[in-house]
């Protein structure tokens, strides 16, 4: 006997509600659906396990079925199937309350819901105008039911003749939704949240090539892999495996660097394969390339709440039952479920990199430009992960020779420890533009690491603040002389007017627009006349605060370089005796006025002083305007360091050959 009631959600317009709010996510219906099917399958497989159900099982499959024409689309399942008593429970009682009371609980927050939460068999609803199940019980002597439900709170049952134990669950499609109608978009979505389910799920037949045109055969196409290869015991399993499988996976990406399989069941239960893919520059890097799947049912592959932020630049799978995801995303971060996964995974990543430096250190090396991206962020956004990564992290000299921290150490100890203790360890990010630093700092037999990657700005301060006693230094901060320091140097002794002077010389040849600061120094007769160099911490603060770390202060400041004037140099000497010769001494200063004098007084003594000095210095510039060798030193000194351009560059060269001549 057919019998009607009124489902137990109070709101009766709940439907039209729910589509609403859930309006992106519409497509998660047949998601939701398949796992209830497969659901039904596993716990029939389950009791035939234990004996309780006798009957033979048979092959167990989820079939879907689309009827394009009449907009229906079937499940079909050959699970446990309901009785009467359980539909009425789990459908109209608990599936539909369960519904009432999520929308009721969320309906404030539901923009910020993840939009992966277990709606269940009502999200159906969300593309239907009409819905029916029809299903027999596995359990023996039961009567094969029919419930329908049109939207409204209202259903029916019906008693059925339906034979095959299971389920059928029929979506007579509304006009909204006639996209689900298109047999390309099933299979889209079958195998976008289907493709690793435990049993065969099967949409339409194999095709053949049959006379000019594909025609169906009578085989089942099966849209998934049943056993994915994260469900398999690591010790089956070969490398080619692991890179076929990232193959199905990413078809269009280049062979990753390294594998780790995941394998956990206790505290949490936690499966999964991750890869490390080749990363050049952050330009290039592609997140949200690690899928997170429950029980083989692809969930997500939004995963930056789960694993630590630098974790979202590997690629691969993530399966877990215990990762809660009916909760909004700020609530993930904090759960305390998640916390221990997202503590685990790191700590296997790091294992898994200290197992291939100990016993793969060839392959590490050969892989460590594409790989070092990835660790150093890792070492620079995860604590934990830092301390343990520096165990196995891999310093690259100029000469492309790799070294963990503890060999840097050995290597270098000897010949550039400074007078306080302190290592200085060397660095180059350009070897290229900055090759007489690097030959300098090797003719004095140190050795230069390069620092290339776009994140060492950031990388070489942490390191400052990781290894004890411990200094970096780029190769063109300064003279090699003084890049560390072994005794205190007696200082070059220079009068105040001198100094001045000197300054005065060479702001006057040098490019208008930067800010330089000029010393005199004895680098000896072999040292180049000039070196220009900017000084380590402000170039670092630059360089940090350009990618982005708050010290914008920095940023915007004119560049400054250190004019390093070498008087011991032939060339030096010679313009410091001409300029000598040819500048008068600048005049004796007029006296200040007095402390309690007039404001007026002040001024104009002040001025009276400031003349003085104006008149010396326009000596001092028309002197050094007419010096071609000055420029030409100054020129040759911008040209090493790649700064002189435009017209600059050309009156160099026209000098040049004029002096040639
Ligand atoms: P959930 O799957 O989260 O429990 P659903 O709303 O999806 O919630 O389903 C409610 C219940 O209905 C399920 O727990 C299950 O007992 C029953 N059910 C749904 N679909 C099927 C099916 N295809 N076969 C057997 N039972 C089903």
């Amino acid at each position: 006997m057919a019998s009607k009631g009124q489902i137990g959600v109070t709101t009766e317009n709940i439907f039209p509600v729910i589509k609403q709010f859930l309006y992106s996510d519409h497509e998660i219906f047949l998601r939701e659906l398949v796992a209830n099917a497969v659901d039904a399958t596993q716990k029939l497989k389950a009791l035939a396990a234990t004996g309780e159900c006798k009957e033979e099982v048979g092959e167990l499959k989820v079939t879907i079925q689309l009827d394009e024409k009449k907009q229906q689309l079937r499940i079909i399942d050959n699970g446990i199937g309901m009785t009467e008593e359980e539909v009425d429970k789990y459908i109209n009682q608990i599936a539909f309350s369960s519904a009432g009371e999520f929308l009721e609980k969320y309906k404030d927050q539901i923009g910020n819901i993840i939009g992966h939460f277990g709606l269940g068999f009502y999200s159906a609803f969300m593309v239907s105008k009409k819905v029916t199940i029809e299903t027999l019980s596995w359990k023996e002597g039961s009567k094969a039911v029919k419930w329908t439900c049109d939207g409204s709170p209202a259903y029916e049952m019906e008693p059925i003749d339906k034979k095959e134990r299971g389920t059928v669950i029929t979506l007579y499609l509304d006009d909204d939704s006639k996209e689900y109608a298109e047999k390309a978009r099933i299979e889209g979505l079958l195998q976008k949240y289907c493709k690793f389910m435990p049993v065969p799920i099967v949409f339409g037949k194999e095709q053949e090539w049959k006379d000019g045109k594909y025609v169906d055969t009578d085989k089942d196409k099966v849209i998934n892999a049943v056993e994915p290869l994260w469900t398999k015991a690591p010790s089956e399993l070969k490398e080619e495996d692991y890179m076929n499988f990232y193959r199905t996976l990413y078809p269009m990406n280049e062979d990753p660097l390294f594998y780790i399989h995941l394998n956990v069941d206790y505290p949490f239960n936690l499966t999964g394969i991750l890869y490390f893919p080749k990363l050049k520059d952050r330009v290039a890097v592609e997140r949200n390339k690690i899928s997170l799947y429950c029980n083989q049912m692809f969930v997500t592959d939004h995963v930056d709440n789960i694993v630590p932020d630098f974790m979202t630049l590997l690629h691969g799978v993530i399966d877990s039952p215990d990762i809660p995801l009916n909760v909004s995303r700020s609530y993930l971060q904090s759960d305390a479920a998640v916390k221990k996964i997202s503590t685990y995974i790191t700590k296997k990543v790091a294992d898994r990199l200290e197992g291939i430096f100990k016993e793969q250190r060839a392959q590490l090396e050969q892989k460590w430009d594409n790989l070092k991206l990835f660790i150093e962020y890792g070492m620079l956004s995860d604590e934990k992960f830092c301390e343990r990564a520096l165990k196995f992290a891999l310093l690259k000299n100029v000469d492309g020779k790799y070294f963990s921290f503890d060999e840097y150490k050995e290597a270098v100890k000897d010949q550039q420890t400074d007078k306080d203790k302190k290592l200085v360890y060397l660095y180059a990010t350009k070897a290229d533009d900055q090759y007489a630093f690097i030959q300098a700092a090797k003719d004095k037999g140190y050795d230069v690491l390069l620092m290339d990657c776009e994140l060492d700005a950031h990388y070489v301060n942490l390191l400052e603040q990781k290894l004890p006693d411990t200094r970096f230094a780029r190769v063109d901060s300064d003279a090699v002389e003084n890049l560390i320091p072994k005794e205190d140097k007696v200082k070059l002794e220079m009068k105040e007017d001198e100094r001045y002077d000197l300054e005065n010389l060479f702001k006057a040849v040098l490019p208008a627009g930067n800010d330089y600061y000029v010393v005199g120094d004895n680098l000896g007769e072999e040292s180049a006349p000039i070196l220009i160099t900017q000084n380590e911490f402000m170039r670092r603060y630059r360089e940090m605060s350009a990618l982005g770390g708050g010290m914008n202060f920095y940023g915007s400041m004119p560049e400054s370089y250190n004019i390093t004037v070498n008087m011991q140099h032939p060339l030096v000497a010679k313009i410091w005796a001409d300029k000598l010769s040819s500048v008068a001494p600048q005049a004796e200063l007029p006296a200040e006025a007095p402390a309690d004098a007039p404001e007026e007084e002040k001024t104009k003594a002040r001025q009276a002083r400031e003349a003085v000095r104006k008149a010396h210095r326009a000596d001092v510039e028309s002197f050094a305007a007419g010096n071609e060798s000055l420029h030409q030193i100054v020129d040759l000194a911008l040209l090493a360091n790649g700064m002189l351009k435009g017209k600059a560059l050309s009156d160099f060269i026209a000098r040049s050959y004029s002096l040639l001549k």
